[in-house]
């Protein structure tokens, strides 16, 4: 076993190594080890009186021996997906999900941490550590009643499978449809690779003309450049019905998923000592109560609706007639057109990637002090990669990253930061920590750099926020460092906090350089970037609010048998909404976020999230995007305490008051009312 490389003590993984033989072995002898230093560590506590060195400390080390095998194997997974890999991968989740549940609902391990907790210290770290793990095994109903305990985790296997159901319908739903269109001028305005795919999908099927299949990017082009009307509205309605009552197959309905989600949730809620699934789902955030978000959400929803109807005014008058759902996107893109003319196309040439990269580190270096050296004998599992080590002026190692930038095969899409190891300080050595930065851009050709988007140079400056936000963390216990043990709602301030240098024209003159004259972006460039950028920022705005506010009124329903969800949407709406949707509206059915996904009773995030961003974000714009002070108090409040305080203490800490809504409103060009 020690020829396996996943199973050694070297500071960084050797990712060129690792084969999918290796992962079973070094998972099922990390588990091994695991659960007997456990073992040997609760006999030990029976005779001993348990401290937060003697008995977490050793936890901590556990759950970082795992996180150092099993993270480099989900690593690879996202980023080099052979079919070998991937069966070797979903061969281990079963066995990790069961030591998982295991650790969640041990009953001694929590009475451990709470012995712990009633003779702690004055470290702050320490304290949250051990509250966090104690607030986390409660939710997991680790202290019910033997009986209550398995209907606890029979109702959390039930809704695992209620969400894949859900998601499984509108895979089906969405498949079972297609739209023949034999007359080319009926697809007028479709862009050229849409149209040939459609071809494509046709002449397979051994048909005449154009068939379109019901994905999301044929939808988009479909409802945003197709210029027939009843072509567009069929289109919507087919997306807007998927999975529901009201689809042209409805043997996919959603209806009686959602209604079974939404009573176990409660039930499982209410199993816990909450009144509902909403104030189950905000004890591990930010917001302190559903009364809170809610005065959040309405409060952006009064300042919004005005400046919403006026947008949507001027769009009916540039369109020539009133406007329904399935015209907002045509006619956006054709007004968007108008106003800015300015086309990614335009702009790339402004962004290759290393000079973009560059500008990143020297932003970096200015706001922190910090350099970023491209360390080239780092071993990684692909020759595209790069290991950038962390180092402040004075020569200190903070840490490192790789980045893995450009699309590929058998690489997930998206963009995101992951760890790769956390920092740790338990025994006397300092492990410093390292993430991983993927994207997924265009690959460099032959003859040209990789050119980026401005909406790429935006996803690199976000995705470099939770970075820092890995690697800037002081905190020497892994399981509150960096971004762990951060609030959901509180873990996206970091990153699009970051984004808004990606918008100043002092920043863009820095990231840009064409790659042919290495001439900056000009001037007549960043000003139409920038005024593009609240293009209807008021429609966007209450589009969220709505999903929110209907999320969380979904999940703050007490006791009710069934809920009618499609009267309680038609209530938030009523509110915030200005687009008149038409009746057969099943948005709901379809709302992956919160029955597939981990949104439930949390969509708010995103909101909550962009206003502490934006109002942090307006400290700089007050001082000098780049002053010293500012940045060294974001740095010392925000970015290096990992979960061991109070994200609004630590706010206001920064901010010197709580957050306030309006910079994000300003931002997005939304005049601020002021109420008495
Ligand atoms: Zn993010």
């Amino acid at each position: 076993m020690t020829n396996n490389p996943l199973l050694t003590d070297q500071p960084l993984p050797r990712f060129s190594q690792i084969q999918p033989e290796h992962v079973e072995p070094a998972l099922n002898q990390v588990l091994t080890d695991n659960r007997e230093s456990l073992e040997t560590l609760l006999s030990n506590m029976r005779n001993e009186s348990p401290n937060f060195e003697n008995a977490i400390l050793p936890l901590e080390e556990l759950g970082d021996r795992l996180g150092r095998v099993w993270g480099p194997v989900s690593h690879l997974h996202s980023v080099k997906n052979t079919p070998e890999l991937r069966d070797a991968y979903n061969q281990c989740l079963p066995a990790l999900s069961r030591y998982q549940t295991e650790m969640a609902q041990n009953t001694e391990l929590c009475a451990l941490y709470q012995q712990v907790a009633d003779h702690l210290g004055d470290d702050e770290a320490a304290r949250s550590l051990v509250q966090n793990t104690l607030r986390d095994f409660r939710l997991s109903g680790v202290d019910l009643p033997e009986d209550k305990k398995s209907r606890f985790k029979a109702l959390i296997e039930q809704l695992t499978q209620l969400g894949a159901k859900f998601e499984q319908n509108i895979l089906d739903s969405m498949s079972g449809w297609s739209l023949l269109e034999t007359d080319l001028d009926n697809l007028a305005g479709l862009p050229a690779t849409v149209l040939e795919q459609a071809s494509k999908n046709a002449s397979d099927a051994g048909e005449e003309g154009w068939r379109f299949e019901l994905d999301q990017p044929t939808y988009i082009s479909f409802i945003t450049h197709a210029e027939n009307r009843s072509l567009r509205q069929k289109f919507y309605r087919a997306w807007v019905t998927r999975a529901s009552d009201c689809a042209d197959d409805p043997q996919f309905d959603n209806t009686q998923v959602i209604n079974q989600i939404l009573k176990l949730r409660h039930e499982a809620a209410d199993l816990i000592g909450f009144h509902h699934y909403a104030e189950y789902s905000l004890a591990s955030k930010m917001a302190d109560s559903v009364e809170e978000v809610q005065e959040f959400l309405g409060q952006l929803g009064v300042q919004t609706k005005a400046h919403a109807e006026e947008e949507l005014a001027q769009l009916e008058a540039f369109a020539g007639n009133t406007l329904e759902a399935w015209d907002i996107a045509f006619w956006s893109e054709k007004l968007r057109e108008e106003r800015y003319s300015v086309s990614d196309e335009q702009l790339r040439p402004y962004f290759p990637a290393d000079r973009v990269f560059k500008g990143l580190c020297d932003v970096a270096h200015k706001l922190y002090g910090i350099n970023l050296n491209y360390r080239e004998e780092v071993d990684t599992w692909h020759p595209e990669v790069r290991f950038y080590e962390l180092s402040q002026d004075d020569g200190t190692i903070i840490g490192g990253f790789y980045t893995d930038l450009y699309a590929r095969q058998h690489k997930r899409s998206g963009a995101w930061m992951d760890e790769c190891v956390c920092r740790k300080n338990i025994d006397g050595t300092l492990v410093t920590p390292v993430a991983h930065l993927v994207c997924n851009f265009a690959a460099p050709t032959e003859n040209t750099p990789s050119l980026l988007t401005h909406s790429d140079v935006v996803t690199l400056f976000h995705e470099f926020g939770h970075t820092l936000h890995h690697l800037l963390t002081r905190i020497d216990y892994p399981s509150v460092a960096g971004i762990n043990g951060v609030p959901w709602d509180a873990v996206e301030l970091p990153s699009q906090f970051m984004e808004n240098f990606a918008w100043e024209p002092e920043v863009l003159r820095l990231l840009s350089g064409h790659y042919q004259t290495d001439e900056p972006l000009p001037d007549m460039l960043i000003d139409k970037l920038q005024s593009s950028r609240i293009f209807q920022a008021g429609l966007q705005m209450l589009r969220q609010l709505e999903f929110a506010l209907f999320d969380l009124a979904l999940h703050a329903k007490q006791g009710e048998e069934s809920t009618d969800v499609y009267a309680v949407l038609a209530e938030v709406r009523q509110r915030v909404a200005v687009i008149k949707q038409p009746e057969w509206n099943r948005f709901a059915h379809s709302f992956s976020h919160i029955f597939g996904g981990g949104y439930a009773a949390g969509y708010y995030s995103y909101k909550w999230a962009e206003v502490l961003a934006a109002d942090a974000w307006s400290a700089f714009a007050e001082s000098g995007i780049f002053d010293a002070e500012v940045a060294n108090r974001f740095r010392q409040e925000i970015l290096e305490i990992g979960g061991t305080r109070k994200i609004s203490a630590a706010f206001e800490a920064f901010r010197g008051r709580p957050p306030h809504v309006e910079p994000l409103l300003i931002q997005s060009g939304i005049a601020v009312q002021v109420t008495s």
